[in-house]
C-alpha cells in the first residue's frame, strides 16, 4: 500500500444553547482527539481538558521499547488520564461525579491506534458511503443491542444522552481499544454528541463529501447550529491522501501546527479551529449567553452508573443462588448460573471459566472449564487487565472466540501448555481490525 499521510482540522462552537464549552478537540499530524466533558460548569471543562493533556503526550515519536506499539500507548494514555481525574476528584471533592467522553485515534505511519468510551462517535466516509465506526456506551444503546428500541427510537429517546461508561476517575472503566486500517481517500469524522444528536447520519454523509475538510467541517458545525444547538459541538476530520501529494496551502493544516480547541484552550495557544472565524457572523452571535430555567441536561445525563449493569446482575442473581440454596428456589438460579461463561486467569494461563465470577459468604460460583495455552504475561497490557478483571461470555462459544481474539494479540512466544504442533513464535503481523 502507498505510504499515507492526512490532512486535518479541529472545529467546535458553545452552540445556541450553553453559556460554556466543555468539549475539548484536537488535531496534528499524528493524532486526533475530542473529549466531551461532564458534571456541570467548571468540572466537564476541567474533565475534557485535563484528559486531553493526558493524550497529548502520545503526539511525539513513540519509542518502541518503553512505549510497545501506538495501541498500547494509547491505552496507558487513556490509563494516565483516568488516574489524573482520580487525583483531581481526590483534591477538590467539589468536582467529584466529572469525567468525559474519549474519541482517539494516533497515527503510527501506517494505521490507527483508536480509543473509544462514552458516546462522542468515530464515523468514516469512504469511497462516499458513511459508516459508523464507534458504538455508543449508552443507556439507549444497550437497549438497541437487545433489541428492544429500534435505531430510529434511540435518536429520540428522552435519556438518550445517559452514559454507561466514561472516563470518571474510577477503576471500573472500560474503553474499546482497536485498530484501524486507513485507505487513500478515506475520511474520518470525530464528533461530540452536539453534532450526532442534532444532524442525521444521511447529512453527515452528504456534508463529509464536500470539496474540502475545512468546508466539511464548517458546514457540519452549522448544521448542527441550524438545527438547535441544543449542545456544544466539536468536530475533527481527517482525510488520508498519500505521503507525496502536495499540501493544498489553503487548508488550516498547511502549517503543519497542532489545532486545539474548545474547553482546552481556555489558555489561548497560538492558532485553533475557533469555528466563530470561520461560520456566518449572523449565526454566532446569538450564541454565548441563555436564561434557560431548566436544570442543565449535563447534569442529568452524567449520572453513569457506578457498576457495569452486568455486573449487578451476576450480583443479583448470584446473590438469588445463595439465598435460593438456604430456601427451595435454588434450583433454577443455580442452573443459570453454570450456563454463563467467562474468560479469566488460571494460574499464569488464560481459562474459560463457567459460572458467574462472585463469590458469597465463601460459596464460589464458578469453575474452570478449560485451560488455553495462552500465557497471561503474554498479551498486551490492556488485555491483561481485562482478562485479570474477566470477560463475560454469553456461552461456551463467545468465550472461544474472546481466546482466539486474545491469542491472536500474544506479544511473545507463548509455551503452550496443549502442545501444539505449530506454535507460535513470533508476533503476528498486525491485523487492523475495525470497531463493529
Ligand atoms: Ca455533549
Amino acid at each position: 500500500m502507498a505510504t499515507l499521510t492526512y490532512r486535518y482540522v479541529a472545529l467546535t462552537d458553545v452552540g445556541l444553547r450553553r453559556s460554556n464549552n466543555q468539549d475539548s478537540g484536537y488535531a496534528s499530524p499524528r493524532l486526533l482527539v475530542i473529549a466531551d466533558g461532564m458534571g456541570g460548569a467548571a468540572a466537564g471543562d476541567l474533565a475534557s481538558s485535563a484528559t486531553l493533556a493526558e493524550i497529548r503526550q502520545l503526539d511525539r515519536d513513540l519509542d518502541p521499547a518503553t512505549d510497545g506499539d501506538a495501541l498500547e500507548a494509547m491505552y496507558s494514555a487513556v490509563t494516565r488520564a483516568n488516574r489524573r481525574l482520580a487525583e483531581l476528584i481526590a483534591d477538590d471533592p467539589a468536582v467529584e461525579g466529572m469525567g468525559t467522553t474519549l474519541e482517539a485515534m494516533l497515527w503510527d505511519g501506517e494505521k490507527l491506534a483508536v480509543a473509544h468510551i462514552g458516546d462522542s462517535r468515530a464515523y468514516r466516509l469512504r469511497e462516499g458511503r458513511l459508516s459508523q465506526l464507534s458504538t455508543d456506551h449508552t443507556f439507549v444503546q444497550s437497549l438497541v443491542d437487545e433489541g428492544r428500541i429500534t435505531p430510529e427510537e434511540a435518536r429520540v429517546h428522552p435519556h438518550r444522552s445517559l452514559l454507561l461508561k466514561a472516563i470518571l476517575g474510577r477503576d471500573d472503566f472500560e474503553p474499546d481499544f482497536t485498530w484501524l486500517q486507513p485507505a487513500p481517500g478515506d475520511r474520518y469524522l470525530l464528533c461530540s454528541d452536539g453534532l450526532s444528536d442534532m444532524v442525521p447520519d444521511e447529512t453527515i454523509e452528504r456534508t463529509l463529501k464536500l470539496e474540502t475538510i475545512d468546508l466539511a467541517a464548517t458546514e457540519l458545525i452549522r448544521l448542527a447550529l441550524e438545527a438547535g444547538g441544543y449542545d456544544n459541538v466539536s468536530v475533527v476530520l481527517a482525510e488520508f491522501v498519500p505521503a507525496d501529494e502536495p499540501m493544498d496551502e489553503d487548508l488550516s493544516c498547511a502549517d503543519g501546527r497542532p489545532q486545539i480547541v474548545g474547553a482546552a484552550t481556555t489558555q489561548p495557544r497560538g492558532r485553533t479551529g475557533n469555528a466563530s472565524a470561520a461560520t456566518a457572523p449572523g449565526t454566532i452571535a446569538a450564541t454565548g449567553t441563555t436564561d434557560e430555567p431548566d436544570p442543565d441536561p449535563e447534569e442529568l445525563r452524567y449520572a453513569p452508573r457506578p457498576v457495569p449493569r452486568r455486573r449487578w446482575l451476576r450480583w443479583l442473581l448470584a446473590t438469588v443462588v445463595v439465598l435460593g440454596l438456604l430456601g427451595g428456589a435454588a434450583a433454577y438460579a443455580y442452573d443459570w448460573s453454570q450456563r454463563q461463561y467467562f474468560v479469566a486467569p488460571s494460574g499464569d494461563l488464560v481459562a474459560i471459566h463457567r459460572g458467574v465470577d462472585v463469590s458469597i459468604a465463601g460459596i464460589t460460583l464458578s469453575h474452570v472449564d478449560q485451560v488455553t495455552g495462552v500465557r497471561i504475561d503474554s498479551l498486551p497490557a490492556y488485555q491483561r487487565d481485562r482478562v485479570n478483571a474477566g470477560i463475560t461470555a454469553a456461552d461456551l462459544d463467545e468465550a472461544k472466540r474472546i481466546v482466539t481474539n486474545l491469542s491472536i494479540q500474544v506479544t511473545e512466544p507463548t509455551p503452550t501448555a496443549t502442545p501444539s504442533p505449530t506454535p507460535r513464535r513470533t508476533r503476528p503481523t498486525p491485523t487492523p481490525t475495525e470497531t463493529p
